[in-house]
């Protein structure tokens, strides 16, 4: 696997570098947009994901990601300030798949890259229409969700709010992706939609709704579906 790692900070660099080395992955640095430029135009092996950087010496990390999306269908992880609010969402919108703000640890940074490696296709070609965690069980072929082993019956709105979550299942997805997808591209200003129906989905889904550990809220950002179990274990009766 092999990653290009965008980010003006030398000690952050470093310690991202080495971490990643230790974990097998092949670490191309860059510290400028122009460096990261010259890196894509020459490089001889295609990379595999890209960690990217907003604020860099001659511009934002913004402007690269234009570049890599007309190139090709790389994941984009991008690694923000949290005051970088608006540029993330932005980015978001526009392809990125998932944020890190800073600081983050190296297990979390970890866990966001496989999610978007597998994404992406990398390492499992299958998009994701199965989804366990814990006592929940979403299969969206069947378009059925049971808890515990029990139907849970969801209105045609909160199914198709909750299997847009499940086919980027732990990542981040954008009030505005959300509603644009569940309600169609005139509704994306209209968040309190999501408030509504994501608390009916928590009331259903959740063992305790105020406290959710399966649809979390990214503040000022959206939501995220928590990441499904790796071993799904026997089958749920269905
Ligand atoms: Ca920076």
């Amino acid at each position: 696997m092999r990653v290009l790692l965008l980010e003006d900070d030398r000690e952050l660099c470093r310690t991202l570098r080495d971490a990643l080395t230790m974990e097998g992955y092949a670490v191309l640095t860059a510290a400028s947009l122009a460096e990261a430029n010259a890196l894509l135009a020459h490089a001889r092996e295609p990379l595999d994901l890209v960690l990217l950087d907003l604020g860099l010496p001659d511009g934002d990390g913004e402007q690269l990601l234009a570049t890599l999306r007309r190139r090709e269908s790389l994941p984009v992880l991008v690694l923000s300030a949290r005051q970088a609010e608006g540029q993330k969402i932005r980015l978001l919108d526009a392809g990125a798949d998932d944020y890190l703000v800073k600081p983050f640890g190296v297990a979390e940074l970890l866990a966001r890259m496989r999610v978007a490696l597998r994404r992406r296709g990398t390492r499992v070609s299958a998009a994701l229409t199965d989804y366990r965690r814990a006592a929940v069980h979403i299969d969206l072929h069947a378009q059925r969700v049971w808890r515990d082993g029990a139907p849970v019956h969801l209105t045609p709105t909160e199914f198709a709010l909750l299997a847009r979550l499940v086919r980027q299942a732990g990542q981040v997805v954008t009030h505005r992706q959300l509603l644009r997808d569940v309600w169609g591209a005139e509704f994306t200003e209209h968040t309190h939609y999501l408030r509504l129906y994501m608390g009916q989905l928590r009331a259903k889904l959740e063992d305790e709704p105020a406290e959710p550990r399966l649809l979390l809220t990214e503040p000022g950002v959206g939501y995220r579906l928590a990441e499904p179990d790796e071993d799904p274990g026997p089958l749920m009766p269905s």
